[in-house]
């Protein structure tokens, strides 16, 4: 009798939950809307006024959701400018309470091309709602927002949820967090937690949630290939010398086996997941060509999450326009090296220069400059906020979530187990496979952003009432 008791209890409660949420959503999905209007691209070439407007917008939402105190702060990058502009908004935790520090960005990658609508006029379609950082991460600011404002703003003293929050929002997510490490040094004491939630990842697929156990790190960089001090005539010099792009395809070519395997010797591979992505699905959902092998072996969702991937992500070359009769003296392309969780960056660095190095065509003067390095990330097995977890997304969604990795890569997730080695780290989200992060058309489901909320606010319910 008493566990009925408490399953009633516990259905009341969620249900009452529930109806706030509903309540609240539509304030939300506008507000949402709102910093959707904001483009606030980090990358350098993008005015950064638009970023330092949707600090402010997001440091106005967090004070109107209860915190009493929000601030915008920055540190600085290792090359000594300043990073861009993270809101932290507060509400300590009361004494002896444990502490939850929520995690989003409000910086968006570049528009891109390919649009059906302008991508900074947010427009919903059926339960979808379109527009660049709608789904990453301006979807994981209204989570944490809406949660607040469900739990009724926990600014009262002696409320109902005795529990701290830190949202932290930061601001150049999309340009590889330069001053995150620095940023987690300066203000340590005020993002102290016991649990930290990340929502910036994804669900496994609507109706369905996830926590992501793995991420894959990253190394990219530039290769050049050089073969003339300058450019000579096609004519007079062409054949006995081919040209630098020519060289680099050969080059390229070299880093994959004959059926999609990355190529590169001694790089880490991990063990297979415990769900698997169907292939019919994963070619619906990447909106693969009808009729493309699909490259590598073993299972789809091996290849994406627990194996390297290799993408040639840009190429320097004289364009088609501006093309002559001349021999390209040198040639360029951007790697982008996804990396198994275990896999060393350093060491991951290593082998695809020594792989480029070994690899030269015809001795090409070939050289490799690594740009970016990101660890990847493995959850470390089975914690009570784990478990928290899961049991407020069963309870928001009705059905059980799945341990998911991600092929994708999230590397200030490293700096926050460094810096807070003590912390349980929840990387959760509210994307699902047709959400097109970083694509054209991005976009966010409205009711599994409800579903967000809510067990984003139950399991702050369950945090403050101990682990
Ligand atoms: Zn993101």
């Amino acid at each position: 009798m008493t566990d009925t008791t408490t399953d009633d209890t516990t259905r009341d409660d969620v249900d009452a939950l529930r109806e706030r949420v509903e309540a609240l959503f539509p304030a939300l999905q506008a507000d949402l809307e709102d910093l959707v209007r904001v483009p606030s691209v980090s990358a350098a070439a993008f005015d950064q006024a638009h970023v330092e407007a949707s600090a402010e917008a997001v440091a106005a939402l967090l004070r109107d959701a209860g915190l009493p105190e929000v601030q915008i702060l920055r540190s600085a990058r290792p090359d000594g400018t300043p990073g861009a502009p993270a809101v932290v908004a507060r509400r300590p935790a009361p004494a002896g309470a444990p502490a939850v520090l929520l995690y989003a960005h409000h910086d968006v990658q570049p528009p891109g091309e390919g649009w059906t609508t302008d991508p900074f006029q947010p427009v919903q379609v059926g339960e979808r709602l379109y527009g660049r950082g709608a789904a990453d991460d301006k979807a994981g600011i209204a989570a944490h927002v809406g949660a607040l404002r469900a739990l009724g703003g926990l600014a009262a003293a002696g409320d109902e949820t005795p529990v701290g929050v830190t949202v932290f929002v930061e601001g150049e997510e999309e340009s590889g967090s330069p001053s995150f490490h620095q940023f987690l040094t300066d203000h340590r004491e005020l993002l102290r937690a016991d649990v930290i939630v990340v929502a910036d990842s994804t669900n496994w697929k609507v109706g369905t949630p996830a926590l992501t156990t793995s991420l894959r790190g990253l190394v990219d960089g530039v290769v050049e290939v050089e073969v003339l001090e300058h450019a000579g005539h096609s004519g007079m010099f062409g054949g006995p010398v081919l040209d630098a792009n020519v060289q680099l395809a050969r080059l390229l070519a070299t880093l994959h086996d004959e059926a999609g395997n990355v190529a590169v010797e001694g790089l880490a591979v991990a063990p297979e997941p415990e769900v698997d992505y169907d292939e019919a699905q994963f070619r619906a959902d990447a909106t693969v060509l009808d009729g493309l092998a699909l490259a590598g072996e073993g299972t789809i969702a091996g290849r994406l999450w627990t194996k390297p991937a290799l993408s040639v992500i840009g190429i320097d070359a004289v364009s088609v326009a501006h093309a002559s009769n001349t021999i390209a003296p040198r040639s360029r392309a951007k790697l982008s090296l996804r990396l198994a969780p275990g896999q060393d960056p350093a060491a991951a660095d290593r082998a695809l220069a020594d792989h480029l190095a070994a690899h030269a065509p015809a001795g090409a003067r070939v050289t490799w400059t690594r740009w970016e390095a990101g660890k990847p990330f493995l959850a470390p097995g089975d914690t009570a906020a784990m478990r928290a977890a899961r049991a407020a997304f069963t309870a928001a969604w009705g059905t059980e979530p799945v341990d998911i990795g991600v092929g994708g890569s999230i590397p200030f997730i490293a700096d926050l187990l460094e810096v807070f080695p003590d912390a349980a780290i929840l990387v959760t989200g509210v994307e699902d496979p047709d959400s097109r992060a970083h694509g054209a058309d991005e976009s966010v489901h409205l009711g599994e952003l409800r579903k967000v909320v809510l067990a984003e606010a139950l399991l702050l319910r369950r945090v403050a009432e101990g682990l």
